[in-house]
C-alpha cells in the first residue's frame, strides 16, 4: 500500500495569503499530507503531472441557486458538473421556501432534509447550503439550524417587500408565500442572525439581495410608459443602481442596530460599491463583506443588447462598461470580499423574447478561475494568490469552512484546481458541461483553464470530461 493515495507534481502552487511556491502535493484520505520540494513518486499510488501549472485550491463558489428552475436533483448533477470545469469544488447554495423551488412553504425542519436527500449522491463538488427565513417561525429556527443543521449563514431579499418584481407580477405574498416579509422581519432575523454568531465560534452572518423595491416600481412603470423597450439596458433603467444604493443604506443601518454580521451579495455597479464603501467607512465595527459576481464584471448591456436576446436577464440587471470598470477597480483594491457566479441553471425556453416575463439568472460556475485568471490576472495585473483569496479562501473564511476548504495546507480538504495559465479556449455552452442550453459568455476568448479538478484527493475531471461516480459530501458550517 503507498504511503500516498495522490501526488501532484512539478506544478507552483498557489497559497492565499502566502503567495506561490515551487512545491509537489501530496493526499492522504482525502486530505492534504504532505507538500516538499520534491516528493517521491513511488511513494504514490496516482501520480499527476503538474509541470507548467498552477496549482490552486478549489473554488468555492459562494453564491449558487440549485434547485430554483428545476429539480434538485437534476441541478445537483448537471451544474455542480459544471463547477468542475472552472476548479470550484465546493458550492454553497441558496435555498428558501415559495415559489420555485420546492413551491411551498412550512419549517426548515421537515423542507431542509428534503432538499439534502434530493442533493446526496448526485452532486460532484461539494455542498452545503444558505436558507432564507421567509416568516417568523422560520426565524425562530435559526439556533437549530446553525447548532445542528450546519447552516451558518442565512438571507434576506430586500425586493421582495410589498411586491414581487421578477416574473412580471406584484402579488408578493404569493410569491414569498409569508405575510409581513418587511423591514420588521429583517429586523428580527438579524437580532436572531446576530445572537446564534455570539453563540458560535463559527461566523454567523446574513446575506443581502439589496435593490429597492418601492423604487422599482417607480422606474419599472417609467420604462414601460415610455415605449417599453424588450433589451437589458432597459431592465437596468427599471431596476437602477439607485435602488442598490438605498438598499444597501437601509440594510447596513439596520446591521448596525443589531450588530448582525452582514454580506452584501452581487454589488452590481460604480453606485452599490460606492454605499458599501461609504457605508464600512461610516460604521467600522459592523462585519460587512461584499460580493461581486462573475457577470457583472464582464458582461455590460449595451454589448449583450447588440447581439440580441435576453438569455443575460438577471438580479440586479447587467449594468453599463463603466460599471464593470467600476467593479474590477474594487476587486483590485480589495474592497471586494470575493467573486462568486450566482449560478442558476435557466433554460432558453424560460427566458423568450419578452423582457418582464423571462425568468431572472443564468449559469457562469464554470467560468470562476477562468474569468478571474484571464481578465483579472492575465488584463489587469491580478496576482494568482489574490485570484485564489477571491474565489476560495475568502469565501471559505467568511461562511465557516476555514481549516477545512479554501488553502493548500497540511490537514486541509485535499481540494485542487490544476490550471494551465496559457491554455485559451473560447467559451461555448458545450465546454461548460452544464445543463443549460445557452451562455450569455458564449464566444469569449477565455486563456486560463483547469485541466485537472480533484476533490477530496480524487481526480474529477480532466482534460474536458468528468471522471465518476458523482462523491460530492454535505459540508455542515
Ligand atoms: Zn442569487
Amino acid at each position: 500500500m503507498s504511503r500516498y493515495e495522490l501526488l501532484v507534481r512539478g506544478g507552483t502552487l498557489v497559497v492565499p495569503y502566502l503567495g506561490t511556491i515551487r512545491a509537489d502535493l501530496a493526499t492522504r484520505n482525502g486530505k492534504v499530507a504532505a507538500i516538499a520540494d520534491e516528493i517521491d513518486p513511488s511513494e504514490a499510488s496516482t501520480v499527476l503531472d503538474a509541470t507548467g501549472k498552477l496549482v490552486f485550491p478549489g473554488a468555492v463558489d459562494a453564491h449558487f441557486h440549485l434547485g430554483i428552475y428545476r429539480p434538485l436533483s437534476v441541478d445537483a448533477a448537471e451544474e455542480t458538473r459544471s463547477s468542475l470545469v472552472g476548479g470550484a469544488t465546493t458550492v454553497l447554495s441558496y435555498f428558501r421556501t415559495g415559489q420555485h423551488y420546492l413551491n411551498k412553504t412550512g419549517p426548515y425542519a421537515t423542507i431542509f432534509p428534503e432538499v439534502l436527500s434530493a442533493v446526496a449522491g448526485n452532486a460532484w463538488t461539494d455542498y452545503g447550503f444558505h436558507l432564507a427565513p421567509m416568516d417568523t417561525a422560520q426565524v425562530h429556527e435559526i439556533p437549530d439550524l446553525v447548532g445542528e443543521a450546519g447552516v451558518s449563514s442565512f438571507k434576506y431579499y430586500m425586493f421582495y417587500k410589498g411586491f414581487n418584481l421578477s416574473a412580471d407580477s406584484r402579488d408578493a405574498k404569493a410569491f414569498t408565500m409569508s405575510d409581513e416579509y418587511d423591514l420588521g422581519h429583517l429586523y428580527q432575523l438579524m437580532e436572531a442572525v446576530a445572537a446564534a454568531n455570539q453563540s458560535t465560534d463559527r461566523r454567523v452572518s446574513l446575506s443581502l439581495h439589496c435593490e429597492q423595491a418601492e423604487l422599482m416600481r417607480l422606474f419599472i412603470d417609467r420604462v414601460r410608459a415610455a415605449g417599453d423597450p424588450q433589451t437589458l439596458k432597459a431592465y437596468s433603467d427599471a431596476r437602477p443602481p439607485l435602488t442598490e444604493r438605498v438598499a444597501i443604506g437601509e440594510a447596513t443601518t439596520l446591521a448596525r442596530a443589531t450588530n448582525c454580521a452582514v454580506n452584501l451579495l452581487h454589488l452590481s455597479s460604480g453606485e452599490a460599491l460606492a454605499a458599501a464603501r461609504e457605508a464600512r467607512a461610516a460604521m467600522p465595527g459592523v462585519d460587512m463583506r461584499f460580493e461581486v459576481t462573475l457577470h457583472h464584471l464582464c458582461l455590460n448591456h449595451d454589448e449583450l443588447d447588440a447581439q440580441g436576446g435576453l438569455g443575460a436577464k438577471v438580479n440586479p440587471p447587467i449594468r453599463s462598461h463603466a460599471d464593470t470598470e467600476a467593479l474590477w477597480a474594487s476587486v483590485l483594491d480589495g474592497t471586494v470580499g470575493w467573486v462568486a457566479s450566482d449560478h442558476a441553471c435557466c433554460l432558453e425556453s424560460e427566458k423568450g423574447d419578452e423582457l418582464w416575463p423571462a425568468l431572472p439568472g443564468f449559469g457562469g460556475t464554470a467560468l470562476l478561475y477562468p474569468i478571474l485568471l484571464s481578465e483579472g490576472m492575465h488584463k489587469r495585473g491580478l496576482s494568482p494568490t489574490r485570484v485564489a483569496e477571491l474565489v476560495s479562501a475568502n469565501p471559505a473564511r467568511a461562511y465557516g469552512l476555514d481549516g477545512r476548504k479554501g488553502n493548500l495546507l497540511v490537514g486541509y480538504d485535499a481540494d485542487l484546481a490544476v490550471i494551465d495559465p496559457d491554455l485559451e479556449q473560447e467559451v461555448t455552452t458545450d465546454l461548460l458541461l452544464s445543463g443549460q442550453d445557452h451562455c450569455p459568455f458564449e464566444g469569449r476568448k477565455v486563456r486560463g483553464w483547469p485541466v485537472a479538478t480533484i476533490l477530496r484527493g480524487q481526480i474529477t475531471y480532466q482534460n474536458g470530461a468528468v471522471t465518476g461516480p458523482p462523491r460530492g459530501t454535505f459540508v455542515a458550517r
